[in-house]
């Protein structure tokens, strides 16, 4: 349908509609919903990325957990603004937002440098072919960008997982264990990208492939985290 085309090439060029809130707005973000954005600032937990009363390396929420990678950043909390902007990127089609706002704001939280690649969480063939992409790749790929790095698609899904949404952190750890494997060898500093950082097992089992395969170290960098 040519108008649908059209509006929606008109949509890319000019966005007309606030991805968080759909009012009018002469960018991606209306004026009061780019206020609003809940942006994750100092003090933080180094660890895990969450926010905390002092800057710290290992906190409430991560001292017991074991992860593969050396240390995770969001960007947003996933709440308000940061929530709508995901689901705008995964649900909504305005995928645009991903390299426009989400990498610029990605790139800013990361306070590591040198990375050789960047590697986005997979989805599951299944998934992606529903979908029609992987918004992890759209981030991995703005985030790139924005640091001068390549991205590489080392990591596969190798089976499907069932819905991270209301499963106890027990749960997530045992749904993902084992889901992806790294597509031969992998080397040096390597940036692992997804949209949402929950409880981190997902990050965590493909960091562990990561490392299987070679790499030196991982770090984990999502669009938003739940605080
Ligand atoms: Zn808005
Ligand atoms: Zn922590």
């Amino acid at each position: 349908m040519a108008g649908g085309y059209l509006t929606a090439l008109a949509d890319f060029f000019y966005p007309q509609r606030c991805v968080s809130c759909n009012a009018r707005a002469s960018d991606l973000l209306c004026r009061a919903c780019y206020e609003n954005l809940p942006e994750i600032a100092a003090p933080i937990c180094g660890r895990c990325g969450m926010p905390a009363a002092f800057e710290t390396y290992g906190c409430d929420e991560c001292g017991n957990q074991d992860f593969a990678f050396r240390a995770a950043r969001a960007a947003l909390r996933y709440d308000g603004v940061g929530k709508e902007l995901v689901h705008a990127i995964k649900y909504r089609g305005r995928v645009e937002a991903a390299e426009r706002l989400a990498a610029p704001l990605m790139a800013g939280a990361l306070d590591e440098r040198g990375f050789d690649v960047v590697v986005p969480v997979p989805l599951h063939r299944m998934r992606s072919l529903r979908r029609g992409f992987n918004q992890a790749e759209l981030l991995a790929r703005g985030v790139a960008r924005k640091i001068n790095a390549r991205v590489s698609d080392k990591l596969r899904a190798v089976r499907k997982t069932a819905d991270q949404v209301g499963l106890t952190a027990g749960a997530r750890a045992a749904n993902v264990r084992g889901a992806y494997a790294a597509r031969g060898q992998v080397a040096g500093k390597v940036l692992l990208v997804d949209d949402v950082f929950t409880t981190g097992a997902t990050l965590d089992t493909c960091a562990r492939a990561l490392i299987g395969a070679g790499a030196d170290e991982v770090f984990a960098l999502t669009l938003c985290r739940t605080c």
